[in-house]
């Protein structure tokens, strides 16, 4: 894989009370080898992103649009049964928020990371235990976990399992929905170990899903802060920790406690607001200390000159 090229991606749905504008024209790119992080708080749109580009919806989509390129090729484009065969799990793969907890409880975990094999590549079942017990040895479980069942393995083993499902078609890409917000902090930060280790041997990338910022810092090469179905802010991790533009980026960092320094931590006054009826400019006015009259027209992403990107009308 060269690039995944995404533009102008809406994903709206419909409900009882009008419709939720849960992804609303965003755009970023991802090359080969990169972790781009997208944070912001819950509701804000990042798993809606990460089911759009993976194409599995719930029935109330009202609209899917925009473009997402793989290298060139248009995939919203694409009819169903050829993006199942060629994209989902093959070259796009995810770790779905909570996945860990929906392992089948009654199928050995073996069958269970062999299963897309023998399903997708037509691959008999020997050959893809063979294939299945290799993935579990990347994933750093020990080989007698292909014989075990759900039950008698621990969050931290389950999430390798469930990395070891995402991995077992060798994708190019790797979404990961909050992959370690059930693990406490020590097997979190083996996992993300495990990841940072996938990445290199593999040549990954991952669209990297979590509301937590030093999380995010531990495995990005650039950050994406989305807000109320907007992408508000986008750079390279270091300069976005170092010097954040986007007022709610600034805000985000600030409330985040740190071992090293004593700074005075902030919060975000307010809640996000409703997708159904956004504020009418920009999104994030109602809770921005620097809201100005101007900010009553939506901004537009600009390019800085240092390749930041950020739509906030203190820019450009
Ligand atoms: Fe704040 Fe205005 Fe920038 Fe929005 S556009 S973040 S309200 S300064």
């Amino acid at each position: 894989m060269k690039e995944l090229v995404v533009n102008s991606l809406k994903l709206y749905y419909r409900t009882r009370r009008g419709t939720v504008r849960a992804v609303d024209e965003i755009s970023f790119k991802l090359g080969r080898g990169e972790t781009l992080s997208i944070v912001g708080e819950s509701g804000c749109g990042k798993s809606s992103t990460a089911y759009a580009l993976m194409r599995i919806l719930p029935r109330n989509v009202k609209e899917l649009s925009g473009s997402v390129k793989l290298d060139g090729e248009e995939l919203l484009d694409m009819d169903e049964e050829t993006f199942r065969k060629k994209i989902r799990w093959k070259r796009i793969s995810m770790v779905f928020q909570g996945a860990m907890n929906a392992l089948n409880p009654v199928m050995k975990i073996g069958y269970q990371i062999a299963e897309p094999l023998m399903v997708h590549e037509g691959m008999d079942k020997s050959e893809a235990l063979k294939a299945a017990a290799k993935v579990l040895k990347d994933v750093l479980l020990p080989e007698d976990v292909m014989e075990k069942y759900q039950h008698q393995l621990s969050g931290g083993m389950k999430q390798r399992v469930v990395i070891a499902m995402a991995i077992i078609m060798n994708p190019d890409i790797v979404i990961l929905d909050e992959p370690t917000s059930a693990l406490d902090v020590i097997v979190q930060a083996n996992l993300m170990n495990l990841l940072k280790k996938l990445k290199w041997e593999r040549g990954l990338s991952y669209i990297f899903i979590t509301h937590d910022l030093s999380l995010a810092s531990e495995l990005s090469d650039r950050l994406a802060v989305m807000y109320a179905g907007k992408m508000v802010e986008i750079g390279t991790a270091e300069d976005i920790y170092k010097d954040p533009l986007h007022p709610y980026t600034n805000l985000l960092i600030s409330s985040v406690p740190t071992l090293r320094s004593e700074k005075t931590l902030k919060h975000i006054p307010g809640s996000p607001p409703d997708l159904v009826n956004p504020p009418q400019g920009c999104r994030f006015m109602p809770r921005c200390p620097y809201a100005k009259k101007v900010c009553n027209e939506a901004p537009t992403m600009i390019r800085m000159e240092d390749g930041r990107y950020v739509m906030c009308h203190l820019y450009g």
